[in-house]
């Protein structure tokens, strides 16, 4: 059966303003990181990206790792963008990165020119695209100049494989070096994507106001703490979830105090109209600095029920302090 994207698709969406540039992304992005590997069903990931898509959310993440295996969700997407989504190319915002470890040897990993050009064109290769809207570096490589690993994602712009650049995981100090390096290069970075959640408040010292000075945009991820900021984990850990399958959520990061936070969120959400993330994901909206939440998902209900937080997202001065006070501890 043919698909027919919902025509009303820009209307519920938000979009706003990525930092100073021309480019705006919706208020919710699609993270691939999970739930879109060659060990995934491909008819669960594909309904996701055709229900995002169907709902404005026009802003794909990936890297050249995700999966498992390492590179299918990009495979998967390519499947995808080849098939359903042919034709709306030019709708759609795909950003990828390279980093983190993904073939054996030197230049399989972190920051050399030969690592970030040999990655991009694997994954260009496994989405099958002429070029991606968005490269990152994944994170800062302590072993490569910082000049190295920037002028490599300027001479990708420069070679038309992609469009804007970003940078992930980097601290305000070395983001401000890497902004005037590419400043520099004529390639002005666009975005920085950074962890950012109730439960991981870390960006709000030093990086959200260098971004903000910087004119640079910021898409959170693990915006939900891979889920633990739902309602799913209160009374335990339920088998099918990330805590109960995968290796970067686990069981201590359950803790007692979490447990208590997440009561106390319940509550405060529960007079908002809200559940837990949809308060979660309100909450980061507001945060200034903050262009989009880039938000993962399992399943098209979960993805829908986080949508739904725009549906509310202006905050009381009592339910701010409140929030304050919960996350206090
Ligand atoms: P989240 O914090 O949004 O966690 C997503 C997970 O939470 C889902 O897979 C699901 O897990 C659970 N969840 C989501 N919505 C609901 C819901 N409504 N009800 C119940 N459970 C829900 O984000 P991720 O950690 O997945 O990160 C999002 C994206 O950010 C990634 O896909 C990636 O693109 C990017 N990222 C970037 C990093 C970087 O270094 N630059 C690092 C990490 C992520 P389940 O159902 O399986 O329990």
């Amino acid at each position: 059966e043919l698909y027919k994207p919902n025509t009303d698709r820009y209307h519920g969406m938000k979009y706003t303003r990525c930092g100073q540039s021309g480019i705006h992304l919706p208020a919710l992005s699609l993270g691939l990181w999970h739930n879109f590997g060659d060990s995934d069903d491909f008819g669960n990931a594909k309904k996701m990206l055709l229900g995002a898509f169907d709902r404005g959310i026009n802003h794909f993440d990936l890297a050249n790792n995700y999966g498992p295996s390492a590179g299918s969700a990009e495979t998967t997407l390519g499947k995808v963008l080849a098939g359903e989504l042919k034709g709306y190319r030019d709708e759609l915002l795909i950003s990828t990165k390279a980093g983190y470890d993904m073939w054996p040897g030197p230049f399989g990993s972190w920051g050399s020119r030969k690592h970030i050009i040999a990655s991009m064109d694997q994954s260009l290769r496994r989405m099958k695209l002429d070029y991606v809207d968005i490269f990152y570096h994944h994170r800062p490589d302590p072993d490569t100049p910082l000049e190295e690993s920037m002028g490599a994602l300027a001479t990708l712009v420069q070679q038309g494989k992609a469009l804007y650049v970003g940078l992930s995981n980097y601290n305000a100090e070395d983001s401000q070096r890497a902004f005037a390096l590419l400043e520099d290069l004529g390639v002005p970075c666009l975005i920085h994507q950074a962890r950012y959640s109730m439960f991981d408040r870390n960006v709000e010292k030093a990086l959200l106001p260098t971004l903000d000075k910087s004119g640079v945009g910021c898409i959170a991820f693990s915006p939900l703490a891979q889920g633990l900021l739902t309602d799913k984990y209160i009374d335990g850990i339920p088998l099918n979830s990330r805590m109960a399958k995968a290796t970067f959520l686990t069981e201590n990061m359950r803790s007692d105090l979490v447990v208590g936070a997440l009561g106390q969120l319940q509550e405060l959400a529960r007079s908002r109209g809200q559940k837990i993330n949809q308060m979660a994901i309100a909450w980061l909206l507001n945060q200034s600095a903050i262009t989009s939440v880039l938000v993962g998902a399992s399943s098209i209900r979960q993805l829908t029920e986080n949508l739904q937080a725009l549906d509310h997202l202006q905050f009381s001065e009592m339910e701010r302090s409140k929030i304050e006070q919960i996350l206090a501890g």
